[in-house]
């Protein structure tokens, strides 16, 4: 399959820091993202009344989603010889990928969307390398607070 890394971002989230905006924000959403949004609001108040680790990679989600450091590309991306879903860096910045490819062999859910937004925001709040417990600590971390995977 060819890379499709040369294909434009999306730009995705609320690009405002303050959380009465979020209703402005979510209007000026493509119809695309907008269910990608409501499913992250619902996970992230549900994160937060789980509490402990939950809450606090929740928080992490939240305030990239807030502050719009999520981006959509429409399709999963190579990365050497894997396909990549989504990718994040300590500053909150993610990229995540809405489908797997562009001739459609493989779709990706609204919960596999989400549960890679929640799994990005896990490395981060946990700081989670390889390390560290690595891939199979942050799906574990996700499991645990009750995201798909
Ligand atoms: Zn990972």
């Amino acid at each position: 399959m060819p890379s499709r890394s040369g294909r434009a971002a999306a730009s995705f989230g609320i690009a405002s820091s303050a959380f009465a905006a979020a209703d402005a924000g979510r209007a000026a959403l493509r119809p695309r993202e907008a269910d990608v949004a409501q499913a992250l609001e619902r996970r992230i108040a549900a994160l937060r009344e789980r509490g402990g680790d939950c809450a606090r990679y929740g928080s992490v989600l939240e305030r990239s989603y807030r502050l719009g450091q999520l981006r959509l590309r429409p399709f999963m991306w190579r990365v050497g010889s894997d396909l990549a879903s989504g990718e994040s860096k300590p500053s909150g910045e993610m990229t995540l990928a809405r489908e797997i490819d562009a001739l459609n062999v493989g779709v990706r859910t609204l919960d596999d969307v989400v549960a890679s937004i929640e799994h990005e925001a896990a490395h981060i709040a946990f700081d989670i390398t390889r390390s560290n417990g690595g891939e199979e600590r942050a799906v574990a971390t996700v499991r645990e607070c009750g995201g798909a995977d």
